[in-house]
């Protein structure tokens, strides 16, 4: 495949490749590392080094590299038809299956799937239903959008908006557009002193009918929530947390927009994260995992509330003016179904329901205790470590120390790969890791970590 000197490949990296949420200064620095190959939660990279891969790529694929099933449903349907839309009343056989096979696995009663082909677009899509319901239902002025600050909901203009994280924002001229930001959940670091879980949620819902009161709810259309919020630091809800909210969302006419581009099709250890905590939302986003990373797709689920109300105005609508040409992709929705298939035949989401309890508790048992871990968080294969200076008074280390971005280093040299926001370490490994995987990275992972606090003591 290569047409060029492998021993050159990270020079014309440098030299050509823009890449994506990537430092500049770092990568001339220190080069890309270029990976090669993968089978099940193993990489090769081109000089031949194996790696373990904790984050499943980017979050996505969770059933491991090289499959045969996935990629011979890819090559078939690129050769029985490579592409067909679905605009104007368009359809194919394999959308159709696609479609219908994941409205019956839907965590509660959906009307219609809104295909995309990535975690952005179909947030894009999902603001804009939101407005264009509210304006079929003579709403014009219920348009405002709330999102928590640490929350992470894609790359485009308003869904970067949307998203929380001020580095994404500040030299971007964002955010842009009807967005609120509330409150990040983080108990450990943004709760006060003293205060419970379920004290903490009580707080987050006042702050949130504060925010409503303020804003007027006639202007506030829907919320957007991540189950675990991932990107923006692995920050699952403090206990309570939906119990409080969604009431509140209920009681103005908000809509509840989930976002489980992360959490669906098992990682949570329940093949939806809205099952994970009792959730019924009206709009779910979906993507990576859909595919298991083979293709790319996403999936919008719009609720029976909303679409009732998008058929019954469609005749005085017109034409509903919004769509991508890889809609419903057929290659992508066959990649779709062959994942479908293996998730149900291979017994995924039962292998996290059962391991991902294992997978905190040997985690906390090898450092919880360790000088320089402040707190181990998540649920199912999503875990977050935090770093910390000094554990008792929860000090952060200084920024530009780059203690993450050490150990995330440390770890490549070991065999492992993990990422780092900021000095929060992930793990998200694909859902068909075994137990020894599991033990495995904690204990490269321990060692990594033990390095690393000699370095920086
Ligand atoms: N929502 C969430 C929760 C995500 O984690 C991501 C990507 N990590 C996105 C949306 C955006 O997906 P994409 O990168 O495919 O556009």
């Amino acid at each position: 495949m290569m047409t060029f000197d492998i021993q050159r490949a990270g020079q014309i990296d440098r030299a050509s490749l823009f890449h994506p949420f990537t430092s500049v200064a770092d990568l001339m620095r220190d080069g890309p590392l270029i990976m090669a190959e993968g089978k099940g939660v193993r990489l090769k990279d081109i000089e031949g080094r194996s790696y373990l891969d904790g984050m499943a790529g980017l979050w996505c694929v969770n059933l491991g590299y090289g499959r045969e099933d996935i990629s011979g449903a890819i090559a078939a349907q690129s050769t029985k038809l490579s592409f067909f839309h679905t605009f104007n009343g368009l359809s194919t056989d394999v959308a159709i299956e696609c479609a219908h096979a994941l409205l019956k696995r839907a965590p509660v009663p959906m009307a219609r799937v809104f295909f995309g082909a990535s975690g952005s677009d179909a947030n894009e899509t999902q603001l804009k239903l939101i407005w264009y319901y509210n304006n079929l239902r003579g709403l014009p002025k219920k348009k405002k959008v709330i999102a928590r600050w640490n929350s992470y909901h894609g790359s485009g203009v308003a869904t970067a908006s949307l998203t929380g994280l001020p580095g994404m924002h500040a030299l971007f001229d964002l955010p842009q557009g009807p967005i609120l930001h509330i409150s990040n959940p983080h108990h450990y670091r943004k709760a006060p002193e003293g205060v419970s879980e379920r004290q903490f949620s009580r707080q987050l819902a006042a702050e949130l009918e504060a925010l409503i009161a303020r804003e007027g709810a006639e202007t506030i259309a829907a919320f957007f929530a991540e189950p675990v919020m991932g990107a923006g630091g692995l920050i699952p809800p403090p206990e309570g947390y939906f119990e409080e909210i969604v009431p509140i969302l209920r009681k103005h006419d908000i809509l509840l927009v989930l976002d489980e581009v992360v959490s669906g099709f098992g990682r949570l250890g329940t093949y939806w994260g809205s099952q994970r905590f009792g959730l019924e939302p009206d709009l779910i986003t979906a993507a990576k995992g859909v595919t298991s990373g083979y293709f790319p797709m996403s999936v919008c689920f719009v609720s029976p509330k909303v679409w009732d109300v998008i058929e019954a105005g469609s005749e005085k609508a017109g034409l509903f003016g919004h769509g991508y040409t890889y809609s419903a992709h057929p290659v992508a929705a066959a990649a779709a179904l062959a994942t479908l298939k293996a998730i149900d035949q291979e017994g995924v989401v039962e292998n996290v329901a059962q391991l991902g309890p294992y997978f905190h508790a040997a985690m906390r048992e090898a450092v919880g205790d360790h000088p320089l871990v402040g707190e181990i968080r998540g649920l199912g294969f999503m875990m977050g470590i935090e770093l910390v200076r000094d554990r008792a008074a929860k000090t952060p280390f200084a920024p530009e120390l780059r203690v993450g971005r050490k150990l995330l280093k440390d770890l490549v040299g070991r065999g492992l790969i993990s990422r780092a926001l900021g000095d929060t370490m992930v793990f998200a490994p694909p859902l068909v890791a075994t137990k020894a995987d599991l033990d495995e990275i904690i204990s490269l992972f321990k060692a990594g970590l033990d390095a690393v606090a000699q370095e920086v003591s």
